[in-house]
């Protein structure tokens, strides 16, 4: 749901942003000089006099670098093109130090759908790495070593990628798979709960593993399972909740709002009463959009008397009564309004803010989760 800070556009595919993340700026150097060192080491293993190494091995670690993230790019794009052909929708893509994040906003509806969007990722990296095996095969047998080795470490390395990715470690691709298996059989919100707990189960063996080996990859790779895991569990109890809500049993029922010709000190004065930071807008009670705290407080003192608030409305982002509650938060976090305007056959009849939206979760969830056996022990987004 959330968009990953700290990273920039680089490219789009069929609209969607393609984006890196700093970090991995940052670890470019670090990776290009640590596979120089394997290609050096390999070098001298093979008993390569330096003269055939073929040149600079830091410029093969560079290579080898860039290769993986490209490699680690077209393992999103399987993923991106498999849930843009099944109905699922894709925000970002977006590539970090410890592999690619496709940010889905909407899963495919078919659990089968969800299984296959996780294995084409891993499958396209294992392919990726026989290719590049077969590619090795054809290459010249020319004397220098460099560029061989650099394939094959390549292809290693996809290889790697994708068998790693298919341990059951939710949210990672082997644990989408599971989930996915499990969902047909125990709903979604139990899967998730059931491959969230096994995938913190591998976030603690990779943390130890990573503590006996050293390796900081596999620490930030435990982090991320671990948060992600918590993250990706809540989201799916708060969809299951408000799937089956409708807006107006979420709602603050509300027939008038702050009307344009009033002055921006009488609305301030509405807000307060309201004890509200924001209220929907209407001109002759026809709803016309929404006034916020902040707007109106960058407004002069002096001023506020005088001015009204026709040029501090924003844009309404509406509602109807009958929408389930989880669409209307999808439209909250899209357009990122204080509060959406309910109106039914064009009149005002509430409104729904990020209280309402909470206070419904909490009502409606504790029901919900006893009729599954009492909270969960463990509470709540995705690497690669
Ligand atoms: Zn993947």
């Amino acid at each position: 749901m959330r968009s990953t800070r700290g990273a920039f556009q680089v490219a789009s595919f069929r609209g969607i942003p393609i984006r890196i993340h700093f970090s991995l700026i940052l670890a470019l150097p670090l990776l290009a000089f640590m596979f120089g060192g394997v290609v050096r080491q390999a070098a001298r293993l093979a008993e390569v006099p330096p003269e055939l190494v073929g040149g600079a091995p830091v410029l093969w670690g560079l290579a080898v670098a860039v290769g993986l993230f490209a490699s680690v790019l077209l393992h999103e794009l399987a993923h991106v093109v498999y849930a843009l052909r099944t109905g699922g929708q894709v925000r970002s893509i977006t590539l970090m130090i410890v592999g690619g994040v496709s940010e889905v906003t909407e899963l495919p509806r078919r659990h089968r759908d969800e299984d296959l969007m996780a294995l084409v990722g891993p499958l396209t990296s294992i392919g990726l790495g026989a290719l590049l095996l077969a590619a090795l095969a054809l290459l010249p047998e020319s004397r220098s070593f460099s560029p061989r080795f650099a394939v094959s470490y390549l292809a290693g390395l996809n290889l790697f990628l994708g068998v790693f990715n298919l341990v059951p470690a939710f949210p990672m691709d082997g644990g989408r798979i599971l989930r996915g298996l499990l969902a047909g059989r125990l709903g979604m919100v139990r899967a998730t709960r059931v491959a969230a707990t096994v995938g913190k189960g591998f976030a603690l063996i990779f943390f130890l593993v990573g503590l006996f080996t050293l390796n900081p990859f596999l620490f930030l790779i435990a982090l991320l399972v671990l948060t992600g895991a918590e993250g990706e569990a809540r989201q799916v109890r708060i969809r299951a909740v408000l799937e089956k809500l409708r807006v107006e049993q979420v709602m603050t029922p509300r027939f008038h709002g702050v009307e344009l010709d009033t002055s921006v000190e009488e609305a301030l004065g509405d807000l307060r009463r309201a004890r509200r930071v924001a209220l929907p807008a209407t001109e002759q009670d026809q709803p016309v959009g929404w006034v916020a705290l902040g707007d109106l407080l960058k407004v002069p003192e002096p001023e506020r008397p005088r001015l009204t608030v026709r040029e501090r409305v924003q844009p309404a982002v509406e509602v109807r009564p009958g929408d389930d509650a989880w669409s209307a938060m999808q439209r909250m976090v899209e357009a990122q309004p204080p509060l959406l305007l309910v109106l039914e056959q064009g009149r005002l009849v509430g409104t729904v803010d990020g209280n309402d939206f909470n206070a419904a979760l909490l009502l409606h969830m504790s029901s919900e989760e006893d009729r599954q056996g009492g909270w969960p022990r463990w509470r709540q987004e995705r690497p690669a």
